[in-house]
């Protein structure tokens, strides 16, 4: 640059000593007047032959840029001063005319170039600007707000048209699982591949949008009836069904689908139509994932009484609308009660509310945590009550079912110890059960509440276990005690021989972990029988008891361990 700079003024100094010497205000010689441009040549050659010099040419980098004021303030001067010198200064002759019109030109036309550059240059970045606002990073799927526009659009056409637009609501089941079992890079993976499958099999016509984490939209703007709708959702589904591929193996993912179609002559905005999607995939959940369900209008209803059941869950413990019911754990070789399962009843106006539909409920909004604190205290106070009376044996359990928002709590350990010396029973007699879930969600959190509760002496229960994706190498850090196989195994060991193989191998690994093994769910005496085989000593189910109230417990109990065909029916 200096070189550059040091011709440039070389030059200068020539052209002056020329037009001094044309003037002839001072004897300059020609020979004089060259040295100046021999020098400036020299030093431009220099500048060329440097090193450094590629520099020049290649593009400046954003932040080696000159302030925007300086820019600004050379850009002015470079314009303003041969602007002004032509104005007041009167041309020569033609020639001058000519030269001045012709720079003057010049000048236009490199600013205007300058103002085209800039402006596209501006273009370009608000354009890439849009984009990433309204698609998604991971799928390059257009985002909510994009998709919440070409539904709007869709409405609007569809007054004009026969066609009437279809939002599908899409949400992959226990993708939650996937992520903290396998880690982020195969939820991810899994992801694209969903989104792939989406477009894949959906119509040119359609839409699909990626509006959250494991949340994606299909719009068809031209179905003509419920129908359609309903077969464009099961054919979405379909394409789901081949496993994905991952660095782990082959994973089989599902989908839950609402699908909501728009009527004519019904005024609803997009935000609407992608809510009563929404509304109607939960109802698929529900109804037990990988399926579909159809919007319709008592779906609404639904939904202000789910908000009912919300509000009055806060008031439900002070107005003592809660109880708990046990339903008793049977040695099934002894045919003797060993322990009890609490569960949770709620009385609302008169009318029984099952835990299935307001547990979940308790748990998304924290009411859970006072719940359960109370139940953990009401099922101790009961345990001491049987065991001081006679009902039951002194080293009688008493398990009570926890959720991951108690584990969160950090109070949570300290009403367990309260809960336990109010009721004089020993930490070993309580058992607190968790899904397996929640040891793969958030599972170093949950750890940590495992440890402090084991620490006291509680023995821990995983509750519904085969339902989750855990495996052995990630239960063996946790303190577990006990295995409870799900209900839905131990129902169809007499018919498959897969959950009777299942079971087996849920024995094995809960021997590997040092837990014993707890049947959910027995309502037969052949599943008795098979469970028995092999090796499954503990169980409840309706077969035994069904949950019932504390005043019929000593009653029942009497009467079970009575029965005189127990024993026989046990060795027969
Ligand atoms: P869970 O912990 O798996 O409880 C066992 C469920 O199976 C109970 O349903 C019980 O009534 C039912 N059951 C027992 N034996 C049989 C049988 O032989 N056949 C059939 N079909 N069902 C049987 P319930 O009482 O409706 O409770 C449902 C779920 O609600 C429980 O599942 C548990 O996850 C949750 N829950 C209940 N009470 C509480 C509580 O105090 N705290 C928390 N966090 N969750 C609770
Ligand atoms: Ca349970
Ligand atoms: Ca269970």
């Amino acid at each position: 640059l200096a070189m550059l700079a040091l011709s440039v003024l070389s030059a200068l100094v020539g052209i002056i000593m020329r037009s001094l010497s044309f003037r002839q205000d001072f004897d300059i010689t020609q020979s004089d007047y060259a040295i100046p441009f021999m020098l400036a040549l020299i030093f431009a050659a220099s500048a060329l032959l440097h090193p450094a010099s590629h520099a020049l040419i290649a593009a400046p980098s954003p932040t080696a840029r000159t302030p925007l004021l300086y820019r600004f303030a050379t850009i002015s001067l470079a314009l303003i001063s041969p602007v002004v010198l032509i104005t007041v200064t009167d041309p020569f002759d033609f020639q001058d005319r000519v030269i001045r019109s012709i720079s003057v030109t010049l000048l236009v036309i490199v600013v205007m170039a300058r103002v085209i550059q800039s402006i596209r240059e501006n273009a370009i970045a608000q354009n890439n600007l849009m984009r990433s606002a309204l698609t998604d990073s991971l799928t390059g799927l257009p985002n909510r707000i994009l998709m919440l526009e070409h539904i709007s659009t869709a409405l609007q056409h569809s007054w004009i048209s026969n066609k009437r637009p279809t939002v599908l609501f899409i949400d992959v089941d226990r993708f939650k699982n996937i992520n903290d079992s396998l880690g982020h890079s195969t939820g991810d993976n899994v992801l694209t591949h969903v989104a792939s499958r989406l477009l894949l099999s959906a119509p040119d016509t359609a839409t699909v949008a990626r509006i959250s984490g494991d949340e994606f939209v299909v719009l068809d703007p031209t179905t003509e009836s419920p129908t359609q709708s309903v077969l464009l959702a099961e054919k979405i589904l379909d394409s789901l069904r081949t496993p994905v591929p991952t660095s782990g193996g082959d994973m089989f993912v599902t989908a839950s689908i609402g699908v909501a179609y728009a009527p004519k002559g019904m005024d609803l905005t997009a935000d609407q139509l992608l809510r009563h999607a929404d509304t109607a995939m939960y109802r698929a959940k529900d109804a037990g994932r990988n399926c579909i369900a159809l919007f319709d209008d008592t779906m609404l209803d639904l939904v202000t009484k789910r908000l009912d059941v919300e509000t009055s869950l806060y008031r439900a413990l002070e107005r003592q609308e809660l109880r708990l019911v046990f339903q008793p754990i049977v040695d099934m070789t002894l045919g003797v009660v060993v322990g009890f399962e609490a569960l949770m009843r709620w009385n609302k106006d008169s009318e029984s509310v099952p835990p299935a539909e307001f547990i979940p409920i308790a748990e998304e909004t924290g009411v859970i945590v006072p719940l359960g604190t109370w139940a953990i205290n009401d099922a101790l106070q009961q345990l001491s009550s049987w065991i001081t009376t006679g009902v039951v044996t002194p080293a009688t359990t008493m398990s009570v079912n926890v959720s991951a928002k108690q584990l969160h709590d950090p109070e949570f350990i300290s009403h367990v110890r309260d809960a336990l010396r109010n009721s004089s029973i020993t930490p070993d007699q309580l058992l607190l059960e968790v899904t397996e879930s929640v040891m793969i969600t958030d599972a170093s959190q949950a750890l940590t509440a495992m440890k402090s509760l084991a620490g006291l002496g509680v023995r821990i229960a995983v509750d519904d276990f085969g339902t989750g994706y855990s495996s052995l190498s990630v239960l063996q850090h946790f303190p577990i005690h006990s295995i409870k196989i799900d209900r839905s195994f131990v129902q169809r060991v007499a018919q498959d021989s897969e959950s009777s193989m299942l079971i087996r191998t849920i024995i094995a690994m809960a021997t590997a972990l040092g837990a014993d093994v707890i049947a959910e769910g027995v309502e037969t005496d052949e599943q008795m029988r098979l469970l028995l085989s092999m090796n499954c000593v503990k169980a409840q189910g309706y077969h035994f008891f069904r949950p019932i109230d504390a005043e019929f417990i000593p009653q029942g109990i009497a009467e079970i361990q009575n029965r005189d065909t127990w024993l026989d029916n046990v060795t027969k």
